[in-house]
């Protein structure tokens, strides 16, 4: 009798922009198992998310990716790496944090995760057709500022994802200036659609057929901007949006 275990065949690219409310969090489940979590939302709600998509043998989480150390995108963390066996952390590499990022932080310490703080960009591989590029905003010479964050693009196969954590639009000229390649199939709107950011020349840069934007119901910021949705739907884009959706989940080919 030939018996197939189901962890043998090779998932198919996920990307989930998980409903966390007023927040950020996304789960990226590559073809060869491997997990990365960019960023944890605003309280535990992530585990619920985590849960949900998931299968209930995997309690293993190689990367998490903190875009920088706001509490609406640090918080869920810590509940995270308790839960699952992370491999390693990557942040921001900033002078700036918080008592919820420092307690995460000193908890990975004592579960001997590996950590990484981020000054320069790098490129990780996880295999020979998906990997990611970070951008940390101090390797594009903007001044301080707690919305900086990591900018990561993921290429998998065919599919290109944009992910921009919070930056601002001083955030985003430097990125226009320096040459990087932006383009990518699917944007995370930066801070939760803003009008303080997501310019139309970011946009133009990136030229997403999808923008996702990580947003809680009837926030007490506004987000997302007016401003930026007219802009999107003026370029074309679709829009989607967690409050209105829910996880926003999107397949490779
Ligand atoms: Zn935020």
């Amino acid at each position: 009798m030939v018996f197939n275990y189901e962890i043998k065949k090779p998932w198919r690219l996920e990307v989930d922009f998980l409903d966390v409310g007023q927040g950020d969090s996304a789960l990226i489940k590559l073809p060869n198992h491997q997990v990365i979590l960019i960023d944890g939302g605003p309280d535990n709600l992530v585990l619920w998310r985590l849960g949900e998509l998931l299968p209930f043998y995997q309690r293993r989480i190689d990367l998490i990716i903190s875009s920088h150390y706001h509490d609406d995108h640090a918080t869920g963390l810590a509940e995270v790496i308790n839960r699952y066996k992370v491999r390693e952390i990557i942040y921001q590499a900033d002078s700036t944090s918080s008592p919820i990022f420092d307690t995460f932080l000193n908890l990975a310490q004592i579960q001997k995760i590996a950590i990484l703080p981020l000054k320069n960009a790098v490129k990780v591989n996880f295999s020979t057709d998906c990997f990611l590029n970070l951008w940390p905003s101090a390797s594009l010479g903007v001044s301080a500022d707690p919305n900086n964050s990591i900018l990561a693009k993921l290429n998998c196969g065919q599919k290109k994802f944009l992910f921009s954590g919070d930056n601002s639009l001083k955030v985003e000229k430097a990125l226009l200036k320096s040459g990087i390649d932006l383009n990518a199939d699917v944007f995370k709107a930066s801070h939760h659609g803003s009008n303080s950011a997501n310019s139309e020349a970011f946009l133009l840069a990136i030229k997403p057929q999808l923008v996702a934007i990580s947003v809680g119901v009837s926030n007490k910021f506004g987000h997302p901007a007016a401003m930026v949705l007219e802009r999107l739907k003026s370029l074309n884009i679709k829009i989607r949006r967690t409050d209105q959706g829910g996880t926003i989940k999107i397949l490779g080919q």
